[in-house]
């Protein structure tokens, strides 16, 4: 009896350790790739290395994209590889592929990786020589629950650290230096997830990106893209760097917009509005609005001349993206005539924008939607 009662304590402090543990290594511990300069630097410090050496290990990080053996690393010397063999300091994560679809036309390459907690997300490439860019994932997820969206239809599971965010980049990066021998010009957030829902892990990832010791990639050519998260658009518009801003809008009132977006109920279109122009303001920079065009539901002339009402006097630019059809959703994407007389309209008013086509359908390129097809298969 009396072992009994030991015995369940001590299975219960061992799984009240296992609980602790595990919500240290969710909400602290992040992995090498999620660590900036200046955090290696402090790091370092803390545990008495000359901070010096964060120089060599950024580089080898995020510049050389060493993803083993990293104490046996040019430029790494004892110091550093004595502090990384302690078991205090944080180690290398890269991405582990576990699927991976070219599309047919050779314009897109479909990555699906599993992080550590074996959750999945997607990256993608995209784009072909001298302009390759890597869509990222933010969340393994999304809790936003637009109803056309793969992702949205799957729900939320949980925010991804900056470590797992960079190593997206890291993981696509290696594959151009193999395959193309070239380097990443261009990221779009545009993959699972709302990148300003999960603004600070984001804004670390993207530090890291964009710093010239490492990937390099210039904050112009960083694109956030967001549902229309109104204040992580004002934070975003105080933030030092200077990336690109894409506000999800595909529509023009809060009644056909909520039935699209959901969380349009609590972020409306007139506070976004205001948001985006004062986005504009501070940056002094153009906002990209998104309006995906689905077939009866947002693509008449009459939805077009109240998009660029809507839009009047603010330095915007529209990308019109006919919908990639999901499982979860009934829609269709707008035929080719009337994206082209949506665009005449909002052409002829004065709002300059692009038709972008959803490349490579053929590997289920959509946001989220490699992983749907996954998980109705099994
Ligand atoms: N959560 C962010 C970024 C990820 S979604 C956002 O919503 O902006 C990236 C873009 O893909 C968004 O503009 C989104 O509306 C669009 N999108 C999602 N599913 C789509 C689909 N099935 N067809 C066309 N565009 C889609
Ligand atoms: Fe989330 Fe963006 Fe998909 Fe909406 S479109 S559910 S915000 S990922």
């Amino acid at each position: 009896m009396r072992d009994a009662t030991l015995g369940s304590i001590s299975s219960y402090e061992l799984r009240l350790t296992f609980l602790k543990f595990k919500a240290r290594v969710l909400t602290m511990v992040d992995s090498l790739e999620g660590y900036s300069y200046g955090a290696l630097e402090q790091m370092l410090s803390s545990a008495g290395v000359n901070p010096v050496h964060a120089k060599p290990l950024f580089s080898a990080v995020q510049r050389r994209l060493v993803s083993k053996d990293l104490s046996a690393a040019e430029g790494i010397l004892p110091p550093v590889a004595r502090w990384l063999s302690t078991g205090n300091a944080p180690v290398l994560c890269p991405s582990k592929q576990t699927d991976c679809r070219p599309s047919g036309d050779g314009f897109t390459e479909k990555y699906m990786l599993r992080l550590a907690d074996g959750a999945e997300v997607e990256a993608v490439r995209m784009g072909f020589s001298g302009r390759f860019t890597a869509c990222l994932s933010t969340q393994v997820g999304c809790a936003m629950g637009c109803v056309f969206c793969a992702t949205g239809q799957m729900g939320f599971s949980r925010h991804l650290t900056a470590g797992e965010i960079v190593s997206q980049a890291h993981h696509v990066e290696r594959g151009l230096r193999e395959s193309h021998g070239e380097r990443l010009r261009n990221i779009v957030m545009m993959g699972m997830g709302e990148p300003l829902h999960n603004f600070e892990p984001v804004m670390e990832a993207l530090g890291i990106i964009t710093d010239n010791r490492g990937l390099n990639i210039g904050p112009a050519r960083v694109a956030i893209s967001t549902v229309g998260h109104i204040p992580g658009i004002l934070k975003l518009a105080r933030h030092p760097k200077r990336y690109s801003l894409a506000v999800s809008l595909h529509g023009a009132s809060d009644e056909e917009r909520g039935k699209l977006i959901p969380v349009n109920k609590k972020w409306p279109l007139a506070d976004l509005i205001d948001a985006c122009r004062e986005y504009t303001e501070i940056k002094r920079a153009r906002v990209f609005f998104a309006w995906t065009l689905i077939g009866g539901v947002n693509d008449s002339a009459d939805h077009a001349f109240r998009l660029a009402e809507l839009l009047k006097g603010i330095d915007a630019h529209v990308n019109l993206i006919p919908l990639n059809a999901t499982e979860g959703y009934g829609g269709e994407a707008t035929d080719e005539t009337n994206v082209r007389k949506f665009q005449d309209i909002i052409q002829a008013s004065g709002l300059p924008s692009t038709v972008r086509q959803r490349r490579g359908i053929d590997v289920a390129a959509g946001c989220g939607q490699l992983k749907a097809s996954r998980l109705i298969k099994r």
